[in-house]
């Protein structure tokens, strides 16, 4: 589905980010992941798609880092060539009440989670204009749709990758490139796992279940396919049901 295809993943080491990866790479793109320190997981991470038969590489950048990210971006460029899908996944929480809340804590996430995206889509956004063509897809949350207690850093980051979705995609769409986001709800994931039981945590699902990151990466396939080049500044939930 996706052969031919350079698809770039923020986050790529673990969970959603991960997944997403995999599933690319099962339909055959390439696929170059940016994290942020994991290196052991990211040589398994190559190992694992390079396995799948498609040309496959990690590069360690702080999204949040201007700097670094366009320097990435061109080494990217350089060992594979022009990229057609963009996934900004990569993410971080640091949560508290906002009473509690450290400006650090506010900034560390507002950086990594809506100015990485912003970096790379910059950093792309010659690319996909000159090949008038894209597929940016953002991973908000529905903590960015319905807000979230102890997440305001948070929520405010995701809500703002929506507004930042609906603006790329005003301003590329006479360029054949979408840009849309995801907002997956509770995810079995590192991110997750110190949060309350699973089992409280799902009675608030309709769908009774957390989500798995593969039920992310289905959605963000379909997103990068020619199945959706119709769709754009769209929020897809992947929630099973949360926030309905
Ligand atoms: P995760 O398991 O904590 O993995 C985070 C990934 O992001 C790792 O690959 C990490 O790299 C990378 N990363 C973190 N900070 C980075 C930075 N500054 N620069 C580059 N890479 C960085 O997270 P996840 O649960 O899969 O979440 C992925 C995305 O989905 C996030 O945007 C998250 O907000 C969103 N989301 C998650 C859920 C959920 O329930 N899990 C729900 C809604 C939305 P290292 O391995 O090197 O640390």
């Amino acid at each position: 589905m996706l052969k031919g295809k350079t698809a770039v993943v923020t986050g790529g080491t673990r969970g959603i980010g991960a997944a997403i990866c995999r599933t690319f790479a099962q339909n055959g793109a390439d696929v170059a992941f940016l994290y942020a320190g994991n290196v052991e997981k990211a040589k398994e991470m190559e190992e694992a798609l390079t396995a799948l038969g498609v040309k496959a590489k990690g590069y360690r950048c702080d999204v949040a880092d201007s700097a670094a990210v366009k320097e990435t971006l061109s080494q990217i460029a350089k060992e594979f060539g022009p990229v057609q899908i963009l996934v900004n996944n990569a993410g971080v929480t640091r949560d508290k009440l906002v009473m509690g809340m450290k400006d650090a804590d506010f900034d560390d996430v507002l950086h990594t989670n809506l100015r990485g995206a912003f970096y790379m889509i910059r950093g792309l956004y010659p690319v996909f204009m000159k090949q008038k063509y894209g597929k940016i897809i953002n991973i908000s949350s529905v903590s960015g749709l319905i807000g979230n207690a102890g997440q305001a850093n948070y929520s405010a980051s995701k809500a703002g990758l929506i507004g930042l979705t609906k603006s790329v995609a005003r301003e590329l769409a006479s360029r054949h490139v979408c840009c849309n986001a995801i907002a997956p709800g509770f995810v079995e994931t590192d991110m997750t796992k110190d949060l309350a039981e699973g089992n409280q945590l799902a009675a608030q699902i309709p769908m009774g279940r957390m989500g798995k990151p593969e039920d992310i990466a289905a959605a963000a396939l379909f997103l990068a396919s020619e199945g959706s080049d119709y769709i754009t500044g769209e929020v897809i939930r992947v929630d099973g049901g949360l926030a309905m």
